[in-house]
């Protein structure tokens, strides 16, 4: 029998593989990535420079071992190039040779690529983005120049331009101020996660990233980055100019305003995409034996959202491996509330439907850190919390609607 092939060995790859293999333990799964396929936590790239741990310390399991424990044949650092879905056939690189490979069924675990802006200057492309662990350790080599693989304990405060006060900005700008360093932040937007918080959370999120040292740039965006002429009064070599006139000196730039799913692949096998792969409620997507899953997914069963979090995945890998091994399994999504790690101000937030009707309520007497999401008769449909109301996240869950 031709193998179930996975493509791609993050968060969603690996879990399809564990989830399968616990139903069925004997039909053959080739798992093809283009990175290493050793397994990390990719939440913990925002947390980690505090922690002082290093990109090697942040992998969980080499990726051989996943691999025997789970008895799926790996393709490490192979790049698949293209699908055949007429002919149920993969085409991959992998140490310069191109191979093509059958599949039974096929699942696509690609992932997402960051947004970029084009900037102007003539170091812009020394601006980097973190959605890997590759990504992470180039930033972290920035930082941390002399660092070795068990030991990050360097200590000098370098400069970092963060554009986008978004998730993964305002985390790794925490992170990044914990850690010892200067950071900025830049953001079109007059506050942090503007898009995803009621006004009055937003502001006690800046107030308190502003306490632990985080500058901010709101109103305003990065217009260029250059290389900045070496001097006696100046050691950081890139200069950052802003749209407000402003320029800043940094050692570092990250971009983080977002991700898009990576519909590459699928888009040119002719597959149906949208803002990701479309799926049904079943994961499939637009061709028979093909399924989609993780970032790289729209998904029917959240109204047509892509949801590139971690509790999705891992309710929708446990919901495709029923189907592949042989129980065709609807995915239905519970509520799955976001935890922001800002230890500035621990957030969390169920955000509704971006289609959903209604408005924020703050709670009276809460000091401010507990909005909910009320629809136009009154019913609960997401909840925000800040500080120690992060506790009551169980109780809030269970009070709020799908
Ligand atoms: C810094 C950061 C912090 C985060 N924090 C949180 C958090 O606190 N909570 C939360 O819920 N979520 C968080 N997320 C989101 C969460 O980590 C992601 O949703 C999840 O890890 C995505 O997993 P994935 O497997 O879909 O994609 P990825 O991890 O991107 O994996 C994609 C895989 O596909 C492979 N691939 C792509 N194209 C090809 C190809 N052509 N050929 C072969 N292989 C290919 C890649 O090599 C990779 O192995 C965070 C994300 C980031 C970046």
């Amino acid at each position: 029998m031709n193998p179930l092939i996975i493509i791609g060995a993050g968060l969603a790859g690996w879990t399809t593989a564990r989830e399968f293999r616990k139903l069925d333990a004997s039909t053959p799964v080739v798992l093809i990535t283009a990175d290493s396929g050793d397994f990390y936590a990719k939440p913990s790239l925002s947390n980690a420079f505090a922690q002082r741990r290093t990109p090697v310390q942040l992998i969980s399991t080499p990726a051989a071992t996943l691999a025997q424990n789970l008895n799926v044949t790996l393709m490490a650092h192979g790049r698949v190039n293209a699908l055949d879905v007429a002919g149920r056939t993969v085409q991959f690189t992998q140490d310069g040779t191109t191979h093509t490979l059958a599949y039974h069924r096929l699942v696509l675990a690609t992932g997402a690529h960051p947004i970029r802006v084009p900037l102007q200057g003539d170091a812009a492309d020394q601006v980097q983005s973190v959605n890997s662990l590759a990504d992470f350790s180039r930033f972290h080599s920035v930082l941390n120049p002399h660092a070795t693989g068990a030991d990050s304990s360097e200590n000098n405060s370098k400069t970092v331009v963060i554009l986008g006060a978004g998730l993964i900005g305002c985390e790794f700008a925490n992170d990044l101020a914990l850690a010892g360093h200067q950071v900025h932040v830049a953001d079109p937007a007059q506050r942090p996660l503007a898009a995803l918080l009621p006004e009055a959370a937003s502001l006690q999120l800046r107030t308190a990233l502003a306490a632990a040292g985080v500058h901010w740039h709101l109103g305003t965006t990065v217009q260029a980055v250059d290389a900045a002429a070496p001097s006696p009064t100046e050691a950081r070599p890139l200069r950052v100019r802003l749209a407000d006139g402003s320029t800043l000196a940094a050692d570092a730039v990250l971009s983080a305003i977002g991700l898009r799913a990576d519909t590459t692949l699928a888009h040119a096998a002719g597959l149906a995409c949208e803002r990701g792969i479309v799926v049904d409620a079943t994961l499939q997507t637009s061709t028979d034996h093909v399924y989609a899953l993780g970032d790289c997914a729209q998904y029917a069963s959240a109204g047509g959202r892509t949801l590139p979090f971690v509790m999705p995945i891992m309710a929708a890998a446990r919901a495709l491996a029923a189907t592949l091994a042989g129980t065709p399994t609807p995915l239905v999504f519970a509520l799955m509330p976001v935890s922001v790690k800002t230890p500035a101000l621990p957030v969390v937030v169920a955000a509704a439907h971006p289609s959903q009707a209604g408005q924020w309520v703050a709670d009276p007497g809460c000091d401010d850190g507990v909005w909910r999401f009320l629809d136009t008769v009154g019913t609960q449909r997401g909840f925000v919390l800040t500080g120690p109301h992060t506790a009551q996240r169980a109780a809030f869950s269970k009070a709020t609607a799908p």
